[in-house]
C-alpha cells in the first residue's frame, strides 16, 4: 500500500504539496507531519524534489500523530528552457521514474558546484559552506542550500535576497541542469501507477511558461491535474488554469508548497478539496 487507505471525509482539510529537509525545506518529515496535525490538516502529500527517500520517516510520523499522508514527489522536468515541476503522486518506487530522478539529482550536484564556482567570482564562499547546510547525505540539493550558504556568510539577509540577486535564473552565474521532458516524466509516473499534477504551472515568479499547446500534449502523456491555487498564480493564472482543468477533465488542486523556513508560505494556506482527492486516489493502481 503506497498510500494511507483511509476514507476521504467531507471536511477534510488537504495540503498536497509540501518540502521537507530531503529537498529544500527546512523542517524533517516527522517535523513536517507534527505541524501539520497541529495545523489541522487531515491530508497531507509530502513531496519533496526528486526524491522519495523521505517517504519511510513521514509514513512513520503519520502513523505516530494519526493524520492521512499520500506520498509523492515533485519531479523536475524540462520543456526546451522552461522548468516545468510536476507532482507525482502514489507511484510504485524502484521503476524508471526513480533513475530518471537519480540522474537528475546527480546532475544537481555537479550544477550546485559549478554555480558556487561562478557565484564566489563576486561572493567568495567554498563548497564546504554549501554542504554545511544540507541535512543529510540523501538531501536532493538545490539553490536554496547556496542561498542558505550565502545567508551565513553574511551577503544577503534571507533566501529570497539571494534568489533576487546571484542566484537568479537571469543573473550571470546561472547553471541549469539535466531533467527529463515532462512527457517522459509523465509516462513513467503513470507506468509507474501513480498520478501526475503540473505545479504552479504559470507561476508569477517565473519569466516563461507552458504553452496551451504543450499542456495538451502532456494531457496525452496521461497528466492527470493540474495545480491552480498557489500563492505563485494570481487571478488571471488561477482562472487559466481553471480553463484548461475543464477543457481536458483534469483534477484541479490547490497547495502551500510549504518549505519550511525557506519561504513564508504556511501549511494548509490553499488546499485541495475532497472531491479531488478522491479523484486522485482512485486513479492510483491498487
Ligand atoms: P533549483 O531546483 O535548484 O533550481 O532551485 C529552485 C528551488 O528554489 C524551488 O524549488 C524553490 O523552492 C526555491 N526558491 C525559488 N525561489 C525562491 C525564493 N525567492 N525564496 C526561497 N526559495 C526559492
Ligand atoms: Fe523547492
Ligand atoms: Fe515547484
Ligand atoms: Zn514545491
Amino acid at each position: 500500500m503506497r498510500y494511507c487507505s483511509q476514507e476521504v471525509n467531507d471536511n477534510d482539510k488537504i495540503d498536497l504539496h509540501t518540502h521537507s529537509n530531503y529537498s529544500d525545506g527546512t523542517d524533517s518529515p516527522a517535523e513536517l507531519i507534527r505541524k501539520a496535525k497541529q495545523q489541522g490538516l487531515s491530508w497531507v502529500a509530502l513531496t519533496d524534489h526528486d526524491t522519495n527517500l523521505s517517504w519511510e520517516p513521514a509514513r512513520k510520523a503519520s502513523e505516530e500523530y494519526g493524520i492521512n499522508l499520500l506520498v509523492g514527489t515533485e519531479v523536475s522536468t524540462k520543456l526546451r528552457d522552461i522548468s516545468v515541476h510536476l507532482l507525482a503522486y502514489g507511484y510504485r518506487p524502484g521503476e524508471e521514474l526513480d533513475d530518471l530522478m537519480a540522474t537528475a539529482r546527480a546532475s544537481r550536484i555537479e550544477r550546485l558546484q559549478q554555480l558556487t564556482a561562478n557565484i564566489s567570482a563576486d561572493y567568495p564562499l567554498k563548497w564546504e559552506d554549501v554542504k554545511r547546510q544540507v541535512a543529510g547525505k540523501n538531501t536532493t540539493l538545490g539553490r536554496p542550500h547556496l542561498a542558505d550558504a550565502l545567508v551565513e556568510a553574511g551577503y544577503f539577509p534571507d533566501r529570497n535576497a539571494a534568489f533576487a540577486g546571484p542566484l537568479s535564473t537571469r543573473a550571470k552565474y546561472y547553471v541549469s541542469y539535466w531533467a527529463p521532458t515532462p512527457v517522459e516524466a509523465i509516462k513513467a509516473v503513470k507506468a509507474a501507477g501513480g498520478f501526475s499534477v503540473i505545479a504552479h504551472a504559470f507561476s508569477l515568479t517565473r519569466h516563461v511558461h507552458p504553452h496551451d499547446c504543450d499542456i495538451a500534449q502532456m494531457v496525452a502523456a496521461g497528466l492527470g491535474g493540474m495545480e491552480k491555487d498557489h500563492r505563485d498564480h494570481g487571478p488571471e493564472e488561477r482562472k487559466h488554469v481553471k480553463e484548461l482543468c475543464q477543457k481536458y477533465g483534469l483534477v484541479m488542486t490547490g497547495s502551500s508548497d510549504y518549505h519550511g523556513a525557506g519561504k513564508p508560505n504556511c501549511l494548509g494556506e490553499n488546499t485541495t478539496t475532497p472531491q479531488m482527492l478522491r479523484r486522485i486516489l482512485e486513479a492510483l493502481d491498487k
